[in-house]
């Protein structure tokens, strides 16, 4: 928390801040919650937008080793502009946070640092400050009754005037009164407010050539409309249009000559959104200290945003993009006083051809249809927009029948002549029912234009660690064999290449070459200045040497086996690795196993034995050289990408080594305590994710472009990849199971737009040397209440990017300030909802109901192996969690922030999902407690990548027989990490459930048997979040710590 904190950020370039045009401080000066506003001086730090600049300070690795744009002509000039990110004026005088003022002046609150306040989870304990029943500050309800008459009648509204953005058509049921009325004694609102009458400017400036579609800025009146549609040639609104029979007689999804009744239609739903955004449930005011039951009985669904339906329907799905408000603030100003963190969620390269199943307990009538199939488009000229490049999509307005509005920086464009026909319906003249303007998600097959060179073929080149200490873990035997089982899976082609380097203190090549009998093995024993024997016969075509290949894997694990070898020259390994894949790019797998100890890049034990961090800062979260991350940059730029692999039981410096894989978009897996006889399970694990790695879909010379409605801008981005200017990230790889996250702000405010949109357009080669580009679109709506942000908020979204922020903020100023500022997130939020949207001021600690979760996650996030402080954690282990942070998917994140727990002795078919066949029992997710817990029944517990199955001391025998194969509770052994396949109706289930649970990661989970006596118990007790442990809170404590902060 001290200033010098802030000006190391800097220097720091934060081994997790990606990218040096990004700067993770800019969004957190010291002292400050995440979403503190802009404070004087601080602009300077945040050179978001722009070239990739150095960092302001400190040793500036990019400008030594920006990637080299060899290999790719024309490789994107780093754009000049210098535009400022920031945000509104600043406003910090107007609403002190009061966490902050709290952090600096009682930064030893014995509550908070480790003295235990009063007992836990009384539901009345609650000592509510005086100050709290006060209610002074609130605002006044912004609430009028005018929007309550009924509504205009449509057509006249729309034929006779511009019609109002608050019509409400008949058919609209929205409206304060709808929907059941929550009980009066958690109601804490009015009637929620209406939005305020369109601002004069609406019916000027925007549309003026069309004074129908004045208040329509995306393209969709989609089915709805149809009636409307049909009436198209009489419409004053598309004069130019001619009338089209094909047009006429179809079902339009897309709005495109938008008549006037369909905009009067259209306007009535937006008017609508701030209303359905008031939805009783999601502003339902929850007394967190007295409402103890606050998880769903299922998964976390993450909100739908408010618009109108037809639209909604066609939106990407939140699998693969998801806002952390799915409410945009109209302003930076607004924005501020919400003090929720902005920022999107993504998951380009998800896995599409798995089908999705919605739980019979969520209401998926309004969700966006999981996207189970990718449209694929090949086409010779992709319509994008000429200014911004974004390209076209369901969401830009056809303005005529020749012309269609961007939805980003709202040129108008031509359609051109060959758009104008439909593949799909083998029709012409109706753009608009494209494919390109139906999918938010689709694919393009590009043309030629978007190859800066031939696409490339696959290549994979395996580097592994031969010394001592790997041989002994037995992971060769494992990596080897995985690799002969799955060679003819690996994605490719007739042109894959494959080649193998094996290194300890030397480095040693493998001459694969057509024609020889065995593989050839060539050492290299200088390792200051590595060469590449024989460059031409070390990366060879899979299938015309798989033989050669296939005698290599099956002789390696004995080549070395005898080795006394100690010693570790990785860096050397990685410099040959890079010169022989340097010409082509493609993808290294990297398996290591101690600390590198030889030649560059060598590293020195830095863990202090036995670190205990009771209060105490942890140190060298950053790396210790900057080999790694230079040699990444290097890689990135010829188009290379390293995935780690390490498997070890001592210290191996993850934080320096995993620079090798952030920045050139690999990743990173580890295998803690790794050993093929001591630790079966971890075995286990690696096989089931290297058949996972080898056979997963993967994109070379990938770059991703991230692109929004002017007036908003991306500042920071969070993942594994390279920032290669203002929005454009590059992935030397793309795989299906990497996560992505960007914080945004608002630098112009959005008055005339009533819908924003966001465009991530992934464009890479495939395995089968394809250029492909994947483009997701998402809409959402603008919003001018403080009421509708907080109703749009996705609490699992904003958790997820305040986990990313917190990684940051660990690494350049230090995890105390991260955990700070964590919680001065959610004190901030919530003050910030209690003054600004609260009308009646009551008692407790007050949270809207789709942010009840959120101080739960903060905890949730405080408790977690990243961020906590109260237990000895590994410092490999620790910086693995953060890893996983900026790299998991949010879905992924999720599972390891916050586990499920469910008791499963008792599972039954009530509820259940059939998918395929099978009947998957749906048991409810209890709270993490103890409480919950009981010594009769048998409790899962699914921590992501661990699931922990807890037998009580008297659990039913039959449980124990029918699903355990086991006499007693005395039976169930100390380590047990299966589940008999019993022909029993409880086996079935239970086994059901838990496979259902494992399918739905990329990653393998281990499951460990547990009972009271079992080593793992600590580890299983770790993730009770909501008890008090050694040195951290109890849920219940913390609301309360919560609670008084904010009614300072
Ligand atoms: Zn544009």
């Amino acid at each position: 928390m001290s200033s010098s904190g802030f000006a190391s950020q800097n220097g720091a370039g934060g081994s997790y801040a990606n990218g040096p045009s990004q700067n993770p401080v800019g969004v957190y000066p010291s002292n400050q919650g995440f979403m503190a506003p802009p404070q004087p001086g601080y602009m300077n730090n945040l050179p978001t937008k722009g070239p990739p600049p150095p960092p302001p300070s400190g040793p500036n690795l990019y400008g030594r080793h920006q990637p080299s744009p060899v290999g790719t002509p024309g490789a994107l000039p780093a754009s000049p502009n210098h535009m400022s990110v920031l945000t509104g004026p600043p406003q910090g005088t107007a609403t002190p946070p009061p966490a902050n003022s709290y952090y600096q002046q009682h930064p030893h609150q014995p509550g908070w640092s480790g003295v235990t306040p009063p007992p836990p989870m009384g539901n009345n304990a609650s000592p509510v400050p005086s100050a709290m029943y006060r209610g002074g500050t609130s605002t006044p309800p912004v609430f009028q009754n005018a929007m309550q008459p009924p509504a205009p009648s449509v057509n006249n509204a729309a034929m006779t005037a511009p019609p109002a953005l608050n019509v409400l058509a008949p058919h609209q049921t929205y409206g304060p009164p709808v929907g059941p009325p929550p009980p009066a004694a958690v109601r804490g609102t009015p009637p929620p407010p209406v939005p305020p009458p369109p601002h004069a400017t609406h019916s000027d400036g925007m549309y003026p050539a069309h004074p129908g579609q004045m208040h329509r800025p995306m393209g969709g009146s989609y089915p709805s409309l149809q009636p409307g549609y049909q009436s198209v040639p009489g419409m004053q609104t598309a004069p130019q249009m001619p009338p089209h029979a094909q047009m006429q007689t179809q079902p339009q999804p897309q709005m495109y000559p938008q008549p006037s009744p369909g905009a009067a239609q259209l306007s009535s739903s937006l008017a609508s959104l701030s209303l359905q955004s008031q939805t009783p449930e999601a502003l339902r005011v929850v007394n967190l200290l007295q409402e103890r039951s606050i998880l769903p009985p299922g998964a976390v669904t993450p909100p739908t945003p408010c618009l109108p339906q037809d639209l909604q329907k066609i939106n990407c799905s939140p699998e693969v993009f998801r806002c952390t408000l799915t409410s945009i603030p109209q302003t930076q100003t607004l924005l501020n006083k919400a003090k929720l963190p902005l920022g999107l969620l993504l998951h380009p390269f998800k896995d599409l051809s798995v089908s999705h199943v919605i739980s019979p307990d969520h209401h998926c009538s309004t969700l966006s249809s999981p996207v189970t199939q990718l449209p694929v488009v090949t086409s010779s000229n992709i319509v994008r927009c000429r200014s911004c490049r974004t390209y076209i999509n369901p969401f830009v307005t056809f303005v005529d029948a020749r012309r269609w509005k961007c939805n980003l920086c709202h040129r108008v464009n031509d359609v051109p002549e060959e758009f104008m026909y439909n593949p799909v319906s083998r029709s012409y003249g109706a753009p608009h029912k494209r494919p390109e303007v139906q999918n938010a998600t689709i694919e393009f097959i590009a043309p030629s234009e978007y190859m800066l060179r031939p696409p490339q073929p696959a290549m994979y080149l395996y580097i592994l660690d031969v010394s001592h200490n790997a041989v002994e873990t037995g992971y060769l035997d494992v990596v080897c064999q995985s690799l002969l089982d799955n060679l003819d899976s690996l994605p490719g082609d007739a042109r894959t290449k494959i080649g193998f380097i094996t290194f300890d203190s030397t480095i040693h090549f493998y001459n694969l070459q057509e024609g020889l009998s065995q593989p050839q093995m060539l050492i290299v024993s200088d390792i200051d200045d590595v060469f590449l024997p024989t460059p031409d016969s070390l990366l060879v075509n899979l299938n015309e040497c798989k033989e050669l290949v296939q005698d290599l894997l099956s002789s390696l694990p004995q080549m070395f086996s005898k080795t006394m070898e100690t010693q570790s020259a990785l860096g050397p390994a990685l410099q040959a690795a890079f010169k022989l894949l340097s010409p082509t790019g493609g993808r290294m797998s990297v398996f290591q196993t101690q600390l590198p100890t030889v030649g560059i890049g060598a590293l020195k034990p830095r863990e202090e034995p036995n670190q205990k961090t009771a209060t105490k800062d942890v140190q060298h979260l950053s790396p210790a050289t900057d080999f790694y991350k230079k040699l990444a940059l290097d890689c990135s730029g010829q188009h290379v990408a390293v995935d780690l692999f390490l498997l070890s039981a001592q210290y191996c410096d993850l934080s320096s080594l995993g620079c090798i894989s952030r920045y050139s978009a690999g990743s990173v897996y580890f295998y803690p305590s790794y050993h093929k006889q001591h630790n079966p399970s971890q075995t286990e694990r690696l096989q089931k994710d290297l058949k996972r790695y080898l056979t997963r879909k993967i994109g070379f010379e990938a770059v991703m472009r991230i692109r929004c409605t002017k007036g908003l801008s991306i500042h920071t981005f969070h993942g594994n990849f390279f920032v290669r200017s203002t929005d454009l990230l590059s992935l030397a790889n793309v795989n299906p199971d990497a996560g992505f996250a960007v914080q945004m702000s608002i630098d112009e405010n959005l008055l005339d737009l009533q819908v924003v949109s966001f465009q991530a357009a992934l464009l890479y080669t495939s395995s089968k040397g394809e250029r492909r580009i994947r483009v997701h679109t998402l809409c959402l709506p603008v919003v001018n209440s403080l009421s509708d942000i907080f109703a749009g908020a996705d609490v699992q979204a904003i958790t997820a990017l305040l986990a990313s922020m917190a990684v940051d903020r660990s690494v350049t100023a230090s995890l105390s300030d991260a955990r700070d500022a964590l919680i001065n997130a959610a004190i901030d939020s919530l003050a910030s909802y209690r003054t600004s949207v609260l009308s009646i001021q009551q008692p407790g600690l007050l949270a809207p109901a789709c942010l009840r979760l959120f101080p739960l996650y903060v905890l949730a996030l405080l408790k977690h192996k990243a961020f906590r402080t109260s237990a000895s954690t590994r410092l490999d282990e620790r910086v693995f969690a953060m890893c996983q942070f900026k790299y998991q998917p949010l879905a992924y994140l999720m599972m390891m922030v916050h586990p499920g727990l469910y008791r499963v002795d008792d599972l039954t078919d009530e509820g259940a999902l059939n998918i395929n066949d099978r009947t998957i029992p749906q048991p409810r997710a209890l709270q993490l407690s103890v409480e919950k817990l009981s010594r009769d029944a048998a409790f899962l517990m699914d921590c992501g990548t661990v699931m922990y199955l807890w037998i009580g001391r008297n659990c039913s025998p039959v449980f124990l027989t029918q699903v355990l194969g086991l006499e007693s509770y005395a039976a169930v052994p100390l380590h047990m990490t299966q589940l008999p396949e019993l022909d029993t109706a409880e086996s079935a289930r239970l086994r059901a459930f838990v496979d259902w649970l494992r399918e739905r990661r990329p990653f393998h989970t281990i499951l460990h048997v547990i009972r009271d006596e079992s080593p793992l118990k600590p580890e299983f007790l770790q993730n009770m979040i909501e008890d008090l442990s050694e040195s951290a809170l109890s849920y219940y404590e913390f609301l309360l710590h919560l609670q008084q902060q904010i009614s300072k």
